[in-house]
């Protein structure tokens, strides 16, 4: 039975709107699913029921004045936790922040929050949102609600399987390589990365800050939009947020594909590739081309570079950002007598971070050192210009790609955890857009043979999310999945 809990968050603001329900019967619909299954599919780190009773309870004070309302109030909403919350805990799954409180909001938190959307928790993900599988949490996996003993996808796991589950109607996560669209495809729900900078970082604990991405997890692309209307605009808090107002994201979303040219990335259908995704790819483009896209093929020459380039890219900036965690600012401390500072600060590291991010710091810190920094950081960051040079080719004849967002569907736990690699190149087709700041949204277009969802990826030019959202509107009309895990049977 489908419940209020199930429902998209544009049908819930029209019920709060005309009065057939409230925010805390909504609420209450989210929190007694949360309380249901939360033990099996484990998508929090901290739940904040209470505070959001409070804040339901406030909204319907203001509903029954006739006040309008924003389309994200009453909704709850899930974040990822790796965003600052102003007296809740903020972890990034790691120990070292295990017992952190901001004392502050995240823009993208403050501009929901402020609008009357309603937190119901922190999301699961992978440590400092290093990860493909959430694996590398330092709280546990978290479990696909579409079979538990395998992953949800990462680093935004907890915040996909959330709203899978309808343990939040929303949720935001982030995407500095593929983290929101992959788990949206491994979770059959949608995953918005909008263009970076179009949404503020003020408050998101930093990976790779060049690469970082606020993005949403949705049950439906007019949800995302929404989302993203509310996000959107210029931060004066961080110096890369791009100039411009909120925009509505909602408009001429149902104006279809008809006329759209749209490329199909001849360099993402080969080996690697599960038949069953390439099946459920294929048989969506041909339905976009049903509804009137022109489609042909579309190269990236330079995409089979952009793992290596990612891979040193983000590594050399997270080893410079996570350097902030010394023992000295913020949460943990090594205990015991240490002989000096740097003894206390290298036993606090070596305690506090997890084998993935030390990894990490280690490479980054190797390819940013005196005499390799050319030698790695700046081939990458040459192959990072090439790979935007080949999108700016691509959009002279296309108006978006098409490929499918992650090579395979969900993979059993344990399964990559021994082999970086087989785990990285989970990202293989996310990453090119992290490289070049490009929008790309993950859309569910099927099921394989073991009945685990697929999702189709669409990316567009710089500040393309209006065709981007609208190609996804009309693709998700025309298929017209109904996505329901088999954990809610
Ligand atoms: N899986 C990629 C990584 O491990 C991407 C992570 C992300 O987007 N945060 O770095």
């Amino acid at each position: 039975m489908t419940e209020l809990c199930d429902l998209t968050g544009a049908e819930l603001s029209a019920k709060l709107a005309s009065g057939a329900v409230s925010a805390v019967e909504v609420l209450e619909s989210s929190l007694g699913r949360a309380d249901a299954i939360d033990d099996r599919v484990g998508a929090f780190l901290t739940r904040t029921p209470e505070l959001a009773l409070e804040r339901a309870e406030e909204l319907d004070v203001y509903r029954a004045t006739g006040a309008p309302l924003s389309p994200v109030a009453g909704i709850p909403t899930a974040l990822k936790d790796v965003f600052t919350t102003n007296g809740v805990r903020t972890t990034c799954a790691s120990l070292i922040l295990e017992n952190y409180v901001p004392p502050y909001d995240s823009t993208a938190w403050a501009r929901l929050s402020g609008d009357g959307a309603v937190l119901v928790g922190k999301t699961n993900c992978d440590e400092f949102a290093m990860g493909s599988s959430n694996e590398n949490s330092a709280f546990g996996p978290v479990h696909n609600p579409w079979d538990p003993t395998r992953v949800p996808g990462g680093s935004s796991g907890g915040s996909a399987a959330a709203v899978t589950a309808g343990e939040a109607v929303w949720a935001l996560g982030t995407d500095t390589g593929g983290s929101v669209r992959q788990p949206a495809s491994l979770c059959g729900v949608v995953g918005l990365k909008p263009t970076y900078g179009l949404i503020s970082r003020y408050g998101l604990i930093a990976f790779a800050s060049s690469l970082d991405t606020v993005g949403t997890l949705t049950r439906s692309v007019r949800d995302a939009a929404t989302l993203l209307s509310t996000l959107g605009g210029k931060d004066p808090r961080d110096a890369t947020s791009l100039d411009g107002d909120r925009l509505d994201y909602t408009a001429g979303l149902d104006d279809g594909v008809s006329g759209l040219r749209i490329g199909v990335v001849a360099e993402a259908s080969g080996e690697g590739v599960e038949p069953g995704v390439r099946a459920a790819v294929g048989a969506a483009v041909d339905r976009l081309a049903a509804l009137g896209a022109d489609i042909a093929e579309a190269h990236l020459p330079h995409a089979e570079y952009a793992l290596s380039a990612y891979y040193l890219i983000a590594p050399s900036e997270c080893s410079s950002n996570l350097a902030r965690y010394d023992g000295v600012r913020y949460g943990f401390r090594a205990g015991g007598a240490h002989a000096d500072s740097i003894a206390m600060m290298s036993e606090t590291r070596g305690q506090g971070f997890g084998a993935e991010v030390k990894r990490r710091v280690m490479l980054g810190t190797y390819a940013l050192s005196a005499g390799y920094y050319e030698a790695y950081y700046g081939q990458a960051q040459k192959v990072r210009t090439l790979i935007i040079r080949d999108y700016e080719t691509a959009f002279e004849g296309f108006d978006m790609l098409v490929s499918p967002t992650s090579p395979t569907t969900a993979f059993p736990i344990g399964a990559k955890v021994d082999d970086p690699m087989a785990m990285y190149l989970n990202d293989i087709f996310t990453i090119p857009a992290n490289l070049s700041g490009m929008p790309a949204i993950s859309v569910p277009c099927g099921t394989d043979a073991q009945g685990l969802p697929v999702g189709l990826q669409l990316t567009a030019p710089v500040l393309g999310e209006r065709t981007l959202l609208r190609a996804a509107s009309a693709l998700e009309a025309d298929l017209g999945l109904d996505l329901r895990p088999p954990v809610l049977a």
